[in-house]
């Protein structure tokens, strides 16, 4: 290739990455969170309150200036708004067109009918007196049908590593790291070590933080290469077979009498196994995760394709890992969660039903493009465990990736998925924020400053203040308004 050329052709690859910034609405300015999240200009200079409405209820939004006078003399102000899903049954929109609006201290206020499940824009532009017309910023709202509204959004990793197995960092330092990236709640889950999520559950016990930490472990059963993620239980499952496989071999067998005949390429034992492992979480009220079934280090599935098709088709695990971490290099070179995508779609599509999880299955945080970036939003009203778990086997939660570079995807049910996009352009991002100094004093707790405990007071209760704010009072208008300036 000429020089020339090449230089050309460079230009414009520059060129055409800058534009696909743009298009994707993040800007070239904003820095990334440690979550690859970024704030939007707009989030920053106003608050909308509320943000989340009930649909089909008259909601007031109050889209406040926090900086800036409004109005600015000689202006004057116009509003377009579009709702997103085009469902205007009762308003009788019908395509953008702007009207005037009139800012009150500060304050533009608009009243209306939120129709439907569905995100809505306003965009505000100030006209001049020469008629030139700049935009003051676009907000976005989100109506919801009840159930929704009722629930809100708990950002979780439930399957990393740490030294306690083939992890790099100690348990104290992932968790730490994993709050300073915007997780609501978390377990450890090294390889055949329970008890090391017990002691970094203890080592927090009695700081004022509001991350919530649950028990875990990867369940490695004797003569069955599946991996399994145990989330939540009361007891470790490694201790049943880490001394004496006895019983274990025994109640594996009974399991395989009971089966009749099995799919040609499906090994008896390792399916019988598959079943005790998750009666066995079940039994200690975890969720079984059946983690990353396309993983395919070197050159083959790590386990048969036909044990997989029959693990599906007799849903015998609580939750998929749709979106896995771990290997980058594995991921780029045979995209396993693309396989992992298409396998639940495809269950989907028969009526199964298949509660999914995104993890990080992270042996690193400081080293890795997924620590923080790979993770489930559950849709619960508490981050209380039975919860999580609730709201994970009933299907009412989205696996999230974000390939380092690009904007984050979440995956699974339609509905969660729509709302979802909403919450990680315009809500998670000033969450993950607030969620950062938190995480940084755990990770310097962690670290032997036991002098952090003050700061940590004054941090508490951040994240439900802000959600409590941005969330309407169900009768219309926001729960909580700052003072007018
Ligand atoms: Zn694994
Ligand atoms: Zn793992």
């Amino acid at each position: 290739m000429k020089r020339k050329t090449a230089f050309s052709l460079m230009l414009l690859l520059i060129l055409m990455n800058g534009l696909g910034f743009l298009a994707s609405g993040q800007g070239l300015f904003t820095p990334a969170l440690p979550s690859g999240l970024k704030v939007y200009p707009a989030d920053r200079y106003f608050e909308v309150l509320p943000r989340i409405v009930l649909a089909d209820t008259e909601t007031t939004i109050r889209i406040i200036s926090r900086y800036e006078i409004f109005p600015i003399p000689d202006c004057t102000y116009r509003l377009t708004y579009t709702p997103v899903g085009r469902y205007a049954v009762k308003s009788g929109w019908v395509k953008a067109a702007a009207e005037p609006i009139v800012p009150r201290n500060n304050v533009f206020e608009i009243k209306m009918l939120f129709e439907s499940e569905q995100e809505h824009i306003f965009r505000i532009e100030e006209v001049k007196a020469d008629g030139k017309a700049r935009e003051v910023g676009t907000f976005h709202i989100y109506s919801l049908k009840p159930d929704l509204f009722a629930l809100r959004p708990y950002k979780g990793d439930i399957h990393m590593h740490s030294y306690r197995s083939d992890g790099l960092e100690a348990p104290g330092y992932v968790i730490g790291a994993g709050r300073r990236a915007g997780l609501d709640f978390m377990a450890l889950t090294d390889h055949y070590n329970y008890a090391a999520s017990l002691e970094v559950i203890e080592l927090f016990r009695n700081l004022p933080v509001d991350l919530k930490i649950f028990p875990g472990e990867e369940v490695h059963p004797p003569d069955n290469p599946v991996h399994f993620v145990s989330f939540g239980a009361r007891e470790g499952i490694t201790e049943l077979y880490r001394a004496d496989q006895t019983v274990y071999r025994q109640e594996v067998q009974s399991i395989m009498n009971k089966l009749g005949n099995l799919p040609p390429g499906v090994d008896r034992f390792q399916y019988a196994s598959s079943i005790w492992t998750f009666e066995k979480i079940r039994e200690r009220d975890g969720l079984g995760i059946f983690a990353h079934p396309y993983w395919q280090p070197g050159n083959a599935n790590y386990i048969s394709y036909a044990l997989v098709d029959h693990i599906f088709e007799t849903g015998i695990f609580d939750a998929l890992e749709l979106v896995s971490g771990f290997d980058w290099q594995a991921l780029q070179e045979v995209d396993v969660n693309n396989l992992q995508l298409a396998k639940y779609l495809e269950a989907k599509a028969k009526g199964q039903k298949i509660p999914v999880v995104g993890i990080s299955d992270s042996h690193t945080c400081e080293q890795s493009d997924m620590f923080g970036r790979y993770y489930t939003i559950c849709f619960a009203p508490s981050a209380e465990l039975p919860e999580l778990i609730k709201a994970i086997k009933d299907e009412r939660s989205v696996a999230v990736e974000t390939v380092a570079g690009h904007l984050p995807r979440p995956f699974g049910p339609f509905r969660l998925v729509a709302f979802t996009h909403f919450l990680l352009r315009y809500v998670l991002p000033l969450h993950d924020e607030m969620c950062f100094e938190e995480g940084r004093l755990m990770v310097d707790y962690a670290g032997g400053n036991k002098g952090v405990v003050e700061e940590l007071k004054l941090l508490q209760g951040q994240v439900k203040k802000y959600y409590d704010r941005i969330w309407a009072n169900p009768t219309g208008g926001a729960a909580t308004v700052r003072p007018e300036k």
